[in-house]
């Protein structure tokens, strides 16, 4: 087999080698039923047990309340920065966005086709380096809207943003689910397109509060109402069966790693030796506030455009693949999403360790 090399992708990302392998097995006959995993039926039985173990595994690894729903959507995080607003923005109330990177931007701008928005913080004046810590929120808003996790500028919010009591706090939780022990309570919805945490791209984990999804516009297109999806199991159409699948997969590799507790331990683990390393280098510096610093996505400089690209292409050749930095930040951006070995990053403060000293006089 062709070597695997270290995979800093930003999504679709690295996944756990034994989840890997074991769709792989799967692929030909899902268990002994002579038919793959991707050849079954959505409405047959070997599919069906699927569904129903990944959906029990998505509850006790996330802690979901009895009163949530967990569904499995399509259209990627991109489809509920619309779907959310069209069906919960209503003309007499105003939606409160915490503007924290470019994702939570999109989410915003797709509000204003449907009503009212109110920017209740912003980091834009300093290119989304940090968490804002002054808000101004509406006086009810029909929701509150946040990202847990900014990829593209490594910052992640330390906790829950300080949302007055009452209101629905909505998260896009696309890039750090299930990376760290999660309070869905306080949440009305939490969603995730899959590619960065849980599993393939293709599917959309969303968990949203019953109550949330009866107040839903009624006038929409069928497939854009969320009761739709609820009433059906995630069923009205087709779903996306393999990506369910796979899911259902990481969710037993967290499980069997100590559930998220664990995880989000050997999380601040890994980012830690990275920051750690970054914060006393000569040569690299991290772009994000310390107290704003994302665990999954590790953003930094050398402060000189041409050494970043020599650095970025020294270290493909090494076998580091995907820390090419997005261009509205520069630099370098190292993804170390849950099945990100730690290996992984042992190995590249090695190597970053190895181009300061040859890159820095003595
Ligand atoms: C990747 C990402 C998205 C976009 O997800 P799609 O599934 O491609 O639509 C949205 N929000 C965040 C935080 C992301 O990281």
């Amino acid at each position: 087999m062709t070597q695997r090399i270290w995979n800093f992708s930003a999504g679709p990302a690295v996944l756990p080698e034994s989840v890997l392998e074991e769709a792989g097995r799967n692929l030909l006959s899902l268990g002994n039923s002579g038919i793959g995993i991707l050849e079954h039926s959505h409405r047959g039985k070997a599919f069906l047990a699927v569904y129903e173990e990944t959906e029990a595994l998505v509850r006790e690894v996330g802690g979901v309340p009895a009163d949530y729903k967990v569904l499995f959507l399509q259209g990627g995080a991109s489809t509920q920065f619309f779907q959310i607003p069209m069906n919960f923005l209503t003309s007499d109330r105003t939606a409160d966005y915490l503007v924290t990177g470019s994702w939570s931007e999109k989410a915003e701008e797709e509000a204003r086709r449907f009503g009212i928005t109110n920017v209740a913080c912003s980091s834009q004046d300093k290119n989304y380096s940090y968490i804002p810590s002054q808000f101004s929120f509406s006086e009810k808003p029909a929701y509150v809207h946040y990202t847990s996790n900014n990829t593209i500028f490594g910052t992640q919010w330390p906790g829950l943003p300080p949302v007055p009591a009452g209101l629905d706090l909505i998260c896009d939780a696309s890039s750090d689910i299930f990376s760290r022990p999660i309070d869905v309570s306080k949440h009305a919805m939490i969603y995730a397109g899959a590619q960065k945490n849980l599993g393939p791209s293709g599917v959309t984990l969303v968990l949203m509060r019953n109550e949330l999804i009866e107040r839903g516009a009624k006038n929409l297109p069928t497939m854009l109402q969320y009761r739709t999806h609820a009433k059906n199991d995630s069923m009205y159409n087709t779903p996306p069966t393999f990506a369910i699948y796979l899911v259902g997969l990481v969710l037993k590799w967290i499980k069997q790693g100590g559930g998220l507790s664990a995880i989000g331990e050997r999380n601040q683990r890994k980012a830690g030796k990275l920051y750690a390393f970054l914060d006393q280098s000569k040569l690299f510096k991290p772009t994000a506030a310390k107290e704003s610093r994302s665990l999954m996505n590790v953003t930094f400089v050398t402060g000189d455009a041409d050494v970043d690209a020599k650095f970025c292409s020294a270290a493909t050749k090494a076998g580091f693949d995907g820390l090419k930095g997005h261009r509205s930040v520069g630099g370098m951006r190292a993804s170390i999403y849950n099945a990100f070995p730690e290996a992984g990053v042992d190995a590249l403060v090695d190597f970053l360790k190895k181009f300061e000293a040859d890159n820095t006089k003595a």
